[in-house]
């Protein structure tokens, strides 16, 4: 027989008659000759109301006495969810994490899943019932209540299909699929047919947030297709599987992140482990960091660019006040009123002039690129947040995504797993063992045939990096890491990129060329750097991972010069005699999580 999960979210269940509604969906599935495990999150928007509720008795309120007070969310939607199954005539059981077995690490509000022992489940499937389960809640190994961050219902219904090796597992939500950008913001957005687990993935950690980015790190890692639909019709949604939509598109959806806030140490003393100590005391204070830009400085200096959550400005800045002090840096700036736009296609790769088109879309709306970050499936920008809706705009419509790309791929059924059986018995034997939500890498590799190419203090003005990228490129230069940092000086802006070291002599002449035309105070290279790449699954989210580089290569004594993140590879650059030094140090330091 089988099994099906389908997970409701908060708006899908925000009443009783949605409820009911859920209800005979899972009835529906049951009776279709499937066994159905249903995900509920709790009821409209709960979460934000016990959210309220806790700072109103408590500023600070205890990480552990929130997750107590969140799981109750959805305590309430599965018991009134089984309720409902059984006012329509079916058997149905509601669990909570901790009765389903979900065992997490202790890391309130964002722990991470380690193993689901599924064998309560399975015997309530077995004995008929349709079975109801708390979404975002576990229980960590002292017996508390854990949750596993916003949106993290997600997370629980496919890490759940995995355990099960379930067939299908459906996100039940108030839009009928992933569309290409949030059509709440961009109404012009296009429903997709289906998306890769990588672009989701990016998509979501850039600000979609119609999925978890955990959810699709579970989904890659144990084979899960996940079919996203309307939780209000029965329409066809949007698969996510391995491959993209369209073979063809270099550019698949676009995001934004709108509360972001910059964070800018200026004159950090350019050396080894400046930058880690820098990171580790944000880590310790558990503050993610974003978009991260290093500039090469003058006179042995660096600065440092960052972004955080707005949310998190207040806690980054008292760290950012001790560390200039300990580094012994020049001083710090922040902007608390700027937006990231992100464009996210794993085509992107293959093809030239991507990033050049997106800066030429903003630029033609006459708006500033504050920031830059690329990596290879991804290109994000950072604006003032009064232009980003207009910048959004642009960049979806610079590529088109309201169009379906003429090679679509069109489903017609689900998929079934590719896993082979000796996969799945690897796989299910981790379930047992291991921690499901564990850091997995792939590869660590040195790439030594680029070079660097930096332009500083140039004064910032709209459109100033799609014309230096147009000329680079009509020259025949294949630009790969691009990153633009600000407010070197007031108002300046420098610019950092790699290209094939073959084509290093070349690019120096475009770009000295430049030189007067925008008054670009110094032109400056590398004819030998090179590039170090940890790939794995979810690297973004476990920010150990960045920093354990910058503390593998400071302790080899290794500067790094250029670092660019995303969720499949974190590299960074480094000068090419340190590279095999670098590689090796790095090989030692993550080789345990090396598959
Ligand atoms: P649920 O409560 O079902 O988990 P969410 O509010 O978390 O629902 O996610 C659904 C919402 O995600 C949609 O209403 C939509 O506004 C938003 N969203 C953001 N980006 C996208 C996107 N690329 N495609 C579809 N929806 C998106
Ligand atoms: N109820 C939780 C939240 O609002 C989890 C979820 O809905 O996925 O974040
Ligand atoms: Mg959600």
């Amino acid at each position: 027989m089988a099994l099906v999960v389908q997970k409701f979210g908060g708006t899908s269940v925000a009443d009783p008659e949605k409820i009911l509604a859920a209800a005979r969906k899972a009835i529906r599935a049951q009776q279709g000759g499937n066994q159905v495990v249903v995900v509920v999150s709790a009821m409209g928007h709960n979460t934000d109301l016990l959210i309220d509720l806790a700072n109103q008795v408590n500023d600070a309120p205890p990480a552990r006495e929130m997750d107590m007070l969140l799981s109750t969310g959805e305590q309430v939607s599965v018991a009134l969810m089984a309720m409902a199954v059984h006012s329509l005539g079916h058997k149905a059981v509601s669990l909570t994490g901790a009765q389903m077995g979900i065992h997490t690490d202790s890391s309130f509000t964002k722990a991470r899943i380690r193993t689901i022992s599924s064998d309560r489940i399975r015997k309530l499937l077995d004995a008929g019932n349709i079975v109801i389960a708390a979404g975002f809640q576990g229980i960590d190994d002292e017996g508390n209540i854990t949750t596993l961050g916003r949106g993290g219902s997600d997370t629980t219904a496919v890490a759940l299909a995995a355990a099960l090796r379930a067939d299908a597992c459906e996100i039940h939500t108030d839009v009928d699929g992933v569309y290409t950008t949030d059509p709440r913001q961009l109404p012009e957005a296009r429903h997709m047919s289906q998306i890769s687990y990588d672009e989701m993935l990016e998509l979501a950690s850039l600000g979609a947030g119609v999925m978890h980015n955990r959810s699709i790190e579970f989904a890659k890692k144990y084979d899960v297709p996940i079919h996203v639909r309307s939780s209000f019709s029965d329409v066809r949604g949007t698969l996510i599987v391995s491959e993209s939509e369209s073979p063809t598109s270099a550019v698949c959806g676009a995001a934004m992140t709108r509360s972001e806030a910059r964070i800018t140490v200026q004159g950090v003393p350019d050396v080894p482990g400046s930058s880690l100590q820098l990171f580790k005391l944000l880590a310790n204070q558990k503050i993610d960091v974003d978009m991260i830009v290093q500039n090469v400085g003058e006179e042995n200096r660096a600065d440092i660019s960052f972004t955080v959550l707005n949310e998190e400005l207040k806690k980054a800045t008292a760290v950012v006040k001790d560390a200039v002090k300990l580094l012994g840096a020049t001083g710090f700036t922040t902007d608390n009123e700027v937006s990231k736009v992100s464009v996210v296609g794993l085509g992107m790769a293959k093809q030239t002039g991507v990033a050049q088109k997106m800066f030429h879309a903003v630029a033609d709306a006459g708006i500033n690129i504050q920031m830059i970050t690329t990596s290879e499936i991804k290109i994000s920008v950072l604006v003032a947040r009064g232009q980003s809706q207009a910048a959004l705009r642009a960049v979806h419509q610079a590529f088109v995504l309201e169009t379906t790309p003429r090679d679509a791929v069109e489903w017609t059924e689900l998929p079934t797993r590719k896993a082979s059986p000796t996969d799945v018995t690897k796989l299910l034997g981790d379930l047992q063992a291991a921690d499901m939500e564990q850091l997995r890498l792939s590869d660590i590799s040195l790439s030594d045939n680029q070079a660097r190419v930096t332009l500083s203090d140039v004064p910032d003005a709209p459109g100033l990096a799609a014309k230096v990228f147009d000329a680079v490129a009509s020259a025949g230069v294949f630009v790969d890491m691009i990153v633009q940092s600000c407010d070197g000086f007031q108002g300046a802006t420098s610019i950092s990129f790699t290209i094939p070291r073959s084509q290093y002599e070349q690019c120096m002449e475009v770009v000295e060329g430049l030189k007067k035309q925008y008054q670009i105070r110094r032109v400056t290279g590398c004819r030998e750097i090179c590039k170090l790449s940890v790939r794995g699954i979810g690297l973004r989210s476990h920010t150990s991972v960045a920093i354990g580089m910058f503390d593998a290569l400071a302790s080899a004594g290794v500067n790094v010069e250029m670092i660019n993140t995303s969720e499949l590879s974190v590299n960074v650059v480094v000068a090419s005699q340190h590279g095999q030094n670098g590689l090796a140090s790095l090989k030692k330091k993550f080789a345990e999580n090396l598959n």
